[in-house]
């Protein structure tokens, strides 16, 4: 373990983190914080948990050579750390079995959650069914109309969705909403985050669970190459899929790391999620973090292409990391991202989601410009088969 991955006590990463609630949810969250001490202790729990993994996500996920990518671009080889060929499809699974197996054994009779675009309610839906718990998740209403699909699988997964018609009908909204269902009744329900977001213990936990995909990356890589890379990367929303992938590689000092946040249609307009690029100190969702915030402390109105990144904040870790330079982080437009969208497709046969699409957006940027020694590792982090109607219609418009 290196100083880089643990908070403190009180869940700190230097200034950010923390634990920022009201006092009616302290005690809960606090719970939960115990509980998962005591459960990563506990060799029962994490066997289980591995097995999992291995027989029900289908892991290790495979980290392919992209040869053709790499040869369209005539510069360092890029790797693909193959999360999209997870059951359901993304990274998400990995935490949400880990939140689920946790729930259950605090004795917990159901998973509550919030969710924009859906993929973390499929993600804890699934969980949910695997283990026999119920499951209800909290979406926007103007969410619920635009996301069917996610909507009808969740349903039939077994789980309530619950449409949020008050406030603005978004994400917001069913935020507090699924926070104030868990408050009621938080003695039978367990609140399961879908990033490295939120109070302490989630930023650390979310991270934990997720760390399998830079062990496994770590030893592939040192298997193919013989070294390990010169620069990995992955896209970051609230930044659960880039840390897994990070912590296995945070205390080689010679590997270079880079996490890539959504400019949407430039981070000079108003239509973008650039966290780390644009924002400043703040809190939100019961943590001290970097967010997009207007004067009076609320979070900003955010875009981006990609659902997933969608989201003004950041995990706490993620600030951190930054400040104390171990990674950079950069931006990649909507724009570039549906370009290297097509790339991947047509060069590998291989239809990345949206939000990974930024990382490849950005290796595909920095690979022409290294040696052809060099090695390139890329955080494919969900496939795209819910993206390919709406980018159907951004290339019929073009
Ligand atoms: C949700 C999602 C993301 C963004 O979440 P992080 O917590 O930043 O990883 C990225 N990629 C895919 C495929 C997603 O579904």
């Amino acid at each position: 373990m290196t100083p880089y991955t643990h908070a403190d006590e009180q869940g700190f990463f230097g200034r950010y983190g923390g634990a920022f609630l009201p006092p009616h949810l302290e005690g809960p969250v606090a719970e939960v914080a115990a509980a998962y001490a005591e459960a990563i202790a506990d060799p029962s729990f994490l066997d289980e948990y591995r097995e999992l993994l291995r027989d029900y996500v289908g892991r290790p996920s495979p980290l392919f050579l992209a040869q053709r990518l790499t040869d369209h671009l005539g510069g360092a080889r890029i790797y693909l750390k193959r999360e999209d060929l997870n059951h359901t499809g993304a990274h998400k699974i990995n935490h949400c079995l880990g939140e689920a197996l946790l729930a259950r054994r605090m004795g917990k009779k159901k998973l509550i959650a919030e969710t924009g675009a859906g993929q973390h309610g499929v993600a804890l839906a699934t969980a949910a069914a695997l283990l026999g718990l119920e499951c209800e998740i909290h979406m926007g209403g103007i969410d619920v109309e635009k996301q069917h699909m996610n909507v009808v699988r969740m349903e039939m997964l077994g789980a309530k969705v619950v449409a949020v018609e008050t406030g603005g009908r978004c994400l917001k909204d069913a935020v507090d909403s699924a926070f104030a269902t868990y408050a009621a009744d938080y003695e039978d329900v367990f609140f399961g985050i879908g990033s490295v977001v939120g109070p302490h213990p989630y930023p650390s936990m979310v991270r934990d669970f997720q760390s399998v995909v830079g062990e496994e990356a770590r030893e592939q890589i040192l298997s193919k190459e013989g070294r390990l890379p010169d620069v990995i990367m992955a896209c970051v929303g609230g930044g659960s899929n880039a840390m897994g992938l990070f912590s296995g590689f945070l205390a080689d000092e010679e590997v270079r790391i880079v996490g890539v946040e959504p400019a949407g249609e430039g981070v000079e307009t108003t239509r973008h999620a650039a966290t780390m690029t644009k924002g400043s100190d703040g809190t939100m969702h019961g943590m001290a973090t970097r967010l997009l915030q207007d004067e009076a402390g609320e979070p900003s109105s955010v875009h981006s292409i990609a659902s997933g990144l969608d989201y003004p904040g950041v995990g706490p870790q993620h600030a951190h990391l930054r400040d104390i330079g171990r990674v950079e982080y950069v931006s990649v437009t909507d724009a570039e991202t549906i370009d290297a969208f097509s790339a991947l497709c047509r060069l590998e046969g291989i239809i990345p989601a949206l939000e990974s699409s930024h990382a490849v957006a950005h290796a595909m940027q920095v690979a022409p410009g290294m040696g052809r020694d060099e090695v390139v590792v890329v955080n494919l982090s969900g496939r795209g088969d819910k993206d390919v109607d709406y980018i159907a219609e951004v290339l019929r418009g073009r």
